[in-house]
């Protein structure tokens, strides 16, 4: 059970001083600002075209945003615990024509080989997508494939974001308790992101932020034995945060430090620390939407 539980907003959230636990999405300029980072990160990068790829699936998302906005009618949520689960929110088909719509936008210029990937997509039934997304919410990335698994979670993503963005909650947060997952969602953070000194844990599916406190693996909870890598200074802006009980690495970017940083644009522009790391023996925890398994 997650600690931070999402309640109405007319109940006090109750004495945890002035910690915000739970930052819901803020769609204005979410993916315009992504875009944008992922070109200039893009200037001389080992990783050019993929990161300019990438910035037309958020300018894609974008337009999408702005021509076909989620239906008023699509507020139901599930109970105070994750209301959004992503594994038990029943899926409005809203989510396949924001998939269509992607898929369209992005066959204008697309190269032979993503071209295929796209025309796949675009002749899947119904019920194959939605057979496909739940293999992708489930995790079981390899049935869905890399190629095919970028665009349907940015479609999903795009409809997850926009329904945490209309959440009429506040949270409240528990002591100690699990906080690996998302408590809109469900789903794995991407990052880690520092705002006003405070830690906060990206949800890689409806980018909800909750806060988690510094100095604890965010995936297992322990405090023993973290270390801190970067590649260049101590002061730096991007650094991942390992954990030598589970194993696991996650990113931490620090907004604070640098206005300019872009939670999932920094961090695929990041993977040289990535390898690094994983060079020593730990593995991601962290699910970048631009960059899945399988
Ligand atoms: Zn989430
Ligand atoms: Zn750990």
């Amino acid at each position: 059970m997650n600690s931070i539980r999402p309640t109405p907003v007319e109940q006090p959230s109750g004495g945890i001083g002035r910690i915000e636990p739970l930052l819901l999405p803020r769609l204005d300029g979410l993916y315009s600002r992504r875009a944008a980072r992922l070109r200039t990160l893009a200037e001389g990068h080992a990783m050019a075209d993929y990161l300019h790829f990438a910035a037309r699936i958020a300018d894609a998302q974008h337009q999408l945003l702005k021509r076909a906005p989620l239906p008023d009618a699509a507020n139901a949520v599930l109970d105070d615990q994750a209301p959004l689960d992503a594994l038990a929110l029943p899926r409005d088909r809203y989510w396949q024509q924001l998939l269509h719509g992607l898929v369209d936008t992005l066959l204008a210029d697309a190269t032979p080989r993503v071209r295929a990937v796209l025309e796949g997509l675009r002749e899947a039934s119904s019920a194959q997508l939605e057979t496909l997304a739940d293999a992708l919410l489930a995790g079981r990335h390899a049935e869905v494939g890399s190629d095919r698994a970028l665009f349907i979670w940015s479609a999903l993503s795009l409809y997850w974001t926009q329904r945490a963005a209309r959440l009429p909650l506040h949270a409240s947060a528990g002591p100690g308790g699990q906080r690996q997952l998302c408590p809109v969602c469900a789903q794995s953070p991407a990052v880690s992101v520092i705002i006003d000194g405070l830690r906060y844990l990206q949800c890689g599916l409806c980018e909800s932020r909750w806060h988690l406190v510094r100095a604890t693996c965010s995936n297992c909870e322990q405090t023993g034995k973290l270390d801190y890598w970067s590649l260049d200074s101590k002061e730096a802006t991007i650094k991942a945060e390992s954990c030598g009980d589970c194993d696991s690495y996650l990113k931490v970017l620090y907004l604070d430090r640098d206005r300019q940083l872009e939670a999932i644009a920094d961090d695929l522009a990041s993977l040289a620390l990535d390898a690094e790391v994983e060079r020593q023996g730990f593995s991601r925890s962290g699910l970048n939407p631009f960059l899945l398994p399988g």
